[in-house]
């Protein structure tokens, strides 16, 4: 590949060949001068047998690149497909086909006709059977097509691999097997991808002839603009910490991405519950919520979503302030990508890390990779969090705008109605309304500690472990100071999810909203703790009630087990637990006295 180009002397439209119908179009579009993938790939994509293998990244111009050269060799009279373009997903399918049918305003009968798979393949069939010119297709529902016999590609002249990498593990490389096998021996074709793994310089080898390379940013750099900062935690603390990392950038507008669609989705109620702007994107979401969520994500009604790698890959969202990578992706090539979400168009952006301690080496893999150093992130105090959000708050204020005429009719009895309170405390009050409740989280909260490289001893994990709970210091298995550690008899096996467990305290616990800390979700019970002042009123609302199919039993854990002895608990069904997580201690406490249970669910709720 050859190095990054300078690009001294700004070509225009023009002297790239571009057809005066399609500059027409894209001025109208707000396209001035091209970009430099666009610069290189145009000239040479309007010759005759060029191919072409970009390293470009979304963003860089490259639909256009690709896609100003195919709609001008079409030839309209032949209504037929002469171009087809393969991407990884649906999003990304309508994004590239609506971007062609904007260069081509002025090209007169000109069909795109975008496939993908979640949708009726009537209706596309339908289309197809009208004619068009360009198709553009997740590889899927192409084959589908072709294998249905309603799609006819012996006239296609340009096959344009679009974001190849990430089709890679959706078994592309059959998949192109098969449909290049319908397309004539004679076609160009052009590969973009943001990386090239090996197994993408093999399809390269494979298929094209002599390709021209172009290299726009370097190949498997993290972008220019990109800090990179990792936070070593202790597992237990990972969502307490991502807390704080969103706390302490109050205009923070990012991606969480977590590794498995269960954890996106635990991650985003947790976040949800404790009253962050966020929401969850994964495949086990419907199509039409997925659609939504994207939506609200765009237009930034959500600061925070949470996501898999594959779920978000179609979402384009520009000038993002963050990425968190909620532990490592286990491939590098995910990190790249996710971390290229940030740092676009010339602005700044960060990409954090929240791992433990094993994870340290892989940090030093994708430094490597990214040829980047990361720095190691501190995590901040209750203190620095408070003081962040105040500031910003104040800043919001010192430019908020302020419409006279709206509001002078209300001003005079409002001056009048203060008009006891002098500026400071009037400033004191309204800090107050609005902080007191983040005030009040973290006046209690004590430092976090990463863990210590070298780790702690077999001892020490064991005497911090069995520390009671509610007397934390921040090391003990209460997760933040002034937290009681509870004990309710639902499990997984009950099907209690920590969506659930929230659920419970909505529902059943009268008066304010209570503040959930840790979750420890066992087979056949569970832990989760609450702010030591509200522990009797949690107590006294869920102990007794019924759910999931089963009388509730809660109280204050006596002590908290290891790891290691609630593994053990779980494997002897706690017959040898401690004493009062035995299952038949619940069976003689409820014996016979449901009718008094029943009373008072009749009474209370
Ligand atoms: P892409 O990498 O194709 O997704 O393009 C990224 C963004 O740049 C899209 O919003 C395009 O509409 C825009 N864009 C592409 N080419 C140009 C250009 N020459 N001038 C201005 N904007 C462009």
């Amino acid at each position: 590949m050859s190095p990054i180009k300078k690009y001294s002397i700004l070509k225009t439209f023009e002297e790239l060949g571009v057809a005066p119908n399609i500059i027409r179009a894209i001025t109208e579009m707000g396209y001035v001068s091209p970009m430099p993938v666009q610069e290189e790939v145009i000239p040479y994509l309007l010759g005759d047998g060029n191919e072409v293998i970009a390293l470009a990244q979304t963003g860089t111009g490259k639909t256009a690149a690709f896609g100003l050269p195919i709609l001008q060799q079409i030839d309209i009279s032949d209504l037929q497909p002469q171009a087809v373009i393969l991407c990884p997903t649906r999003e990304l399918c309508l994004q590239i086909a609506d971007d062609l049918n904007d260069y081509s305003k002025y090209i007169d009968k000109l069909k795109v006709l975008p496939v993908y798979g979640g949708s009726s393949i009537e209706s596309q069939i339908r289309t197809l059977k009208r004619g068009v010119h360009v198709i553009v297709a997740t590889p899927g529902r192409l084959i589908d097509l072709i294998n249905r016999k309603t799609v006819d590609l012996q006239k296609v002249k340009n096959v344009i691999l679009d974001e190849a990498d990430e089709m890679l593990n959706m078994g592309f490389s059959e998949s192109l097997d098969e449909i290049l096998s319908h397309v004539p021996k004679t076609r160009n074709m052009l590969l973009f991808s943001a990386t090239m793994p090996a197994e993408i310089a093999r399809i390269t080898k494979k298929y094209m002839r002599n390709p021209h390379e172009i290299v726009i940013g370097r190949k498997n750099e993290g972008a220019e603009h990109v800090k990179h900062l990792y936070y070593m935690v202790n597992a237990r603390d990972k969502y307490l910490v991502l807390k704080r990392l969103a706390d302490y950038n109050p205009n923070i507008y990012g991606i969480i991405f977590c590794r498995t669609k269960k954890e996106t989705q635990e991650i985003a109620d947790l976040l949800i519950k404790d009253g962050y702007n966020a929401d969850s994107l994964h495949g086990d979401l419907s199509q039409a919520q997925r659609d939504y969520v994207m939506q609200k994500f765009r237009l930034r009604n959500i600061q925070l979503l949470v996501a898999t790698d594959v779920a978000a890959r179609g979402l384009d969202v520009e000038d993002l302030t963050h990425i968190i990578n909620y532990g490592l992706p286990d491939d590098i090539e995910s990190y790249t990508h996710r971390s290229g979400r940030t740092g676009r168009a010339g602005k700044t952006g960060t990409s954090i890390a929240i791992i433990n301690l094993k994870e340290k080496h892989k940090i030093r893999e994708i430094e490597k990779n990214i040829n980047k150093k990361f720095e190691q992130g501190v995590i901040p105090s209750g203190k620095q969090i408070c003081e962040r959000q105040l500031f910003s708050f104040i800043d919001k204020l010192e430019k908020v705008e302020v419409n006279d005429d709206e509001i002078k009719d209300f001003l005079p009895s409002i001056y009048r109605k203060l008009d006891w309170l002098d500026k400071e405390d009037i400033i004191k009050r309204l800090i107050s309304h609005e902080f007191n409740l983040l005030i009040d989280y973290y006046q209690d909260a004590g430092d976090i500690e990463a863990p210590q490289e070298g780790g702690a001893g077999k001892r020490e994990r064991w005497e911090r472990d069995k520390r009671p709970a509610g007397k934390g210091t921040g090391t003990g298995r209460s997760s933040e100071k002034g937290y009681a550690r509870l004990f309710i008899n639902l499990g997984r096996m009950d099907g209690l999810a920590p969506q659930n467990v929230i659920g419970l305290l909505n529902d059943n616990v009268s008066g304010r909203k209570v503040d959930i800390g840790r979750i420890d979700l066992m087979k056949n019970f569970s832990f989760f703790e609450v702010r030591e002042a509200d522990k009797d009123r949690v107590i006294q609302g869920l102990d007794g009630i019924k759910a999931m199919g089963r009388r509730v039993a809660v109280e204050q854990a006596q002590e908290s087990p290891s790891d290691d002895r609630k593994k053990k608990i779980e494997k002897k069904n706690y017959k040898e637990g401690p004493k009062e997580y035995r299952k038949d201690n619940y069976k003689d406490k409820y014996k016979g006295s449901y009718k008094s249970k029943d009373k008072k669910k009749g009474k209370d709720r």
